[in-house]
């Protein structure tokens, strides 16, 4: 079954990136958020990043494009056309359950919900739902224009019709999907998070400085990106609390973040959209 309309929760940073993907690939989207002004953010981030798609021969039309989306802060209305409905609200379970609990009252029966949650067990998400059976992890990266991976995670009642429909859209979208189970940290953080841990716990050792370790694993590895500037790239608050996470849910202290990165967040050293991280972004914008 070819998707007809794509509804997405939440006009944010993620929400407003896989609305703008889907358009850009021919999909009618429509994006909900709890206030119009939200709505409007994102919609105006929307037009704005279309705008500049063209200007870089990206896309054909901007304002063609951008007739596909719509917004709303309705939840009859996002889900009345969507046949798939993506949920990319803030990582908080009770806050996620409440909305699939909303979105399962209000889909119709042959809807797909998926969840953009990055680190919470879609297991859990399910259960909020009496159909949990359509509910699987859709996990695109930042930003989900760029990023061509699409992480597919199956919850524990995910049924094979709701991975095929997942591994469809993904098709559509013109990403790469893989498929996970639904096991703490999935396939990617639980790899990219330790290793940006212990890349931070040999600079406070005083193994080798933040660019030494990551022309490292550059140039001996062949990553694209070393460890601790993706870790600036990410945040590292987001990556504090997954840690933090991971550790206490696999019993493994390697997730555990290091005094040096808690030392960085307590000082709002962020990364990237603090400015400063590991590294030094100030003139970068
Ligand atoms: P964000 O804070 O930028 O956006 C979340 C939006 O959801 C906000 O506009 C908020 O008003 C809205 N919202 C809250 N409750 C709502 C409701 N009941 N109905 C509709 N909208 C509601 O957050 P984000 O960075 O876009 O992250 C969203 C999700 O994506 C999280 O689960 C996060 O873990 C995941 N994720 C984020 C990134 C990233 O780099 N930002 C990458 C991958 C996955």
């Amino acid at each position: 079954m070819a998707e007809q309309a794509i509804g997405v929760i939440g006009a944010g940073t993620m929400g407003s990136g896989i609305a703008q993907l889907a358009a850009q690939n021919g999909y009618d989207v429509i994006i909900r958020d709890i206030e119009q002004d939200l709505v409007d953010e994102g919609l105006n981030r929307i037009r704005e990043d279309l705008a500049e798609a063209e200007d870089r021969d990206i896309i054909d039309d901007a304002e063609a494009t951008f007739a596909h989306v719509s917004g709303t802060t309705d939840i009859e209305t996002v889900t009345d056309e969507p046949t798939f409905v993506i949920e990319a609200v803030p990582e908080k379970a009770d806050l996620k359950k409440s909305v699939f609990e909303e979105l399962d009252e209000h889909a119709g029966p042959d809807t797909v919900l998926g969840s953009n949650t990055s680190s919470l067990p879609v297991t859990e998400i399910a259960s909020a739902t009496e159909s949990p059976e359509r509910v699987i992890g859709t996990h695109f990266f930042n930003p989900p224009v760029k990023m061509e991976l699409l992480e597919l995670i199956t919850g524990h009642h995910t049924d094979d019709e709701t991975v095929a429909r997942a591994e469809e859209l993904a098709e559509g979208l013109g990403r790469t999907s893989i498929l996970v189970d639904d096991f703490p940290g999935f396939a990617t953080s639980r790899l990219g998070v330790i290793l940006g841990m212990e890349a931070a716990r040999m600079v406070e050792q005083g193994v080798a400085s933040a660019e030494d370790i990551d022309t490292g694993m550059k140039l001996g590895y062949n990553f694209p990106m070393g460890p601790l500037e993706l870790g600036d790239y990410n945040g590292w608050d987001v990556r504090m609390e997954i840690g933090e996470a991971l550790a206490d849910e696999l019993g493994r202290d390697a997730f555990k973040p290091p005094t040096i990165v808690r030392q960085m967040v307590r000082a709002g050293d962020l990364g990237v959209k603090t400015g400063q991280g590991f590294y030094n972004w100030e003139d970068d914008e």
